[in-house]
């Protein structure tokens, strides 16, 4: 009989009833520590005091109205935004996922609207994750996530990560944009390293072509800066958000340049949940609390604790561990033992990761992460590996 959850997940036999800055409980009492904040989505840990002030006093106010109206929370979070980054506009989703199809419609309707209909391609790389909707599979357009789901949304050229190349032979008249993750997640915590990141936007320039930054596991504050790509000194047409950006809440987003949106006029796009008060206010404090030096400072401080103790585990458990990658608070652990039963030996030793592509254990933790707690964690994890290694 099919369960009355459609079983699309394998998960862990772990029932969490409670969370605490960095804590996860579990029905029985267990205390875990949490380096996978809900896939980088806890950026504050979970029930973060401020959070949930925010949170109370705006769902004793005022939920949900849709767009019909002008909404001052999704005012504030948009300027908060635009204040912070490259983007002139902001259009707010519900997931990552939303914020892909946005992406895309965008980048399409520009040429279109320029008179270059023609223009509908769009570049993607091996090992990219852009979420589960139809256009996000066809970004992929891994077997494993088309397989079965019928006709694939043409217009999505897939070429192999680092390969400059075969980038630019695949550049054409028909070439919208280029899609990419500043740092892959799901594929395995792979950097595009800073000269890549120059490289892509060169060619951007040069070819006319949109780039499109996926920034939804990588971005607000992960990696040390409030969005990755700052880290190259360069910027997107068009940026998508999502995950640490409600620090809990469904909230994404899609950046923009004023040039890149400009075919988005009304009635071009929309959705009835997003950019809700609720949302927006969550949102908004995220933002403020994240979005400023000293707190990305800290992040910086505290992502150079953990790389440090890493490369300690790794070089005490070498049978299990290959390396350690990433950037900030966005770290792998390349495994030599299975991924998976790294990660269940971690559920042992009750501290949470995240397995990925490439045989990848994922650190996400919660930003304002302890140094106190990453020692703890670190300890839990080679108590893990030494479990894994016997
Ligand atoms: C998680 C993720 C998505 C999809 O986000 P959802 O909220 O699950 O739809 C898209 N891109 C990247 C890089 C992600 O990590």
């Amino acid at each position: 009989m099919i369960p009355s959850v459609l079983p699309t997940y394998n998960r862990a036999p772990l029932h969490f009833v409670k969370g605490e800055g960095c804590w996860l409980i579990e029905e029985d009492g267990r205390r875990f520590l949490d380096l996978g904040s809900g896939i980088a989505v806890n950026a504050l840990g979970h029930a973060a005091p401020e959070l949930v002030q925010v949170l109370t006093e705006q769902a004793q106010k005022l939920w949900h109205v849709s767009n019909l109206y002008e909404i001052p929370g999704q005012q504030a979070l948009a300027d908060a935004l635009v204040d912070r980054t490259f983007a002139d506009t902001v259009f707010f989703t519900n997931s990552g996922t939303e914020a892909c199809e946005l992406a895309v419609k965008m980048a399409r309707k520009y040429w279109h609207d320029k008179g270059k209909p023609e223009k509908v391609e769009i570049l993607t790389f091996e090992g990219c994750f852009h979420g589960r909707s139809s256009a996000a599979i066809a970004a992929s357009g891994a077997p494993k996530m088309v397989a079965g789901f019928g006709p694939v949304l043409p217009g999505f050229v897939h070429l192999p990560w680092e390969d400059h190349e075969a980038l630019t032979a695949a550049v054409t008249d028909r070439t919208a944009a280029i899609l990419i993750e500043p740092i892959q997640g799901e594929g395995g915590i792979r950097v595009l390293p800073d000269e890549s990141l120059k490289n892509l936007r060169a060619l951007c320039d040069e070819k006319g072509v949109l780039l499109i930054l996926d920034e939804v596991q990588c971005g607000v504050g992960r990696t040390g800066k409030l969005f990755a790509h700052e880290w190259a000194g360069v910027t997107p047409d068009i940026m998508m958000s999502a995950k640490g950006i409600g620090g809990g809440f469904p909230l994404g987003a899609v950046l923009a340049t004023e040039e890149a949106a400009s075919g988005m006029v009304a009635g071009t796009h929309g959705s009835t949940y997003g950019g809700n008060p609720l949302g927006c206010a969550l949102g908004l404090a995220v933002i403020e609390r994240i979005g400023n030096d000293e707190f990305l400072d800290a992040v910086r401080q505290r992502a150079g604790f953990l790389r440090q103790k890493l490369e300690g585990l790794v070089a005490a458990h070498p049978e299990v561990f290959e390396g350690v990658r990433g950037t900030g608070l966005m770290l792998g652990l390349k495994c030599r033992a299975n991924v998976a039963e790294v990660v269940k030996a971690g559920y042992a030793a009750e501290v949470i990761t995240v397995p990925a592509a490439d045989n990848v254990l994922r650190l996400l933790p919660p930003l304002n992460i302890t140094e106190d707690e990453i020692a703890e964690a670190v300890a839990r994890l080679d108590r893990a590996a030494a479990s894994v290694a016997t």
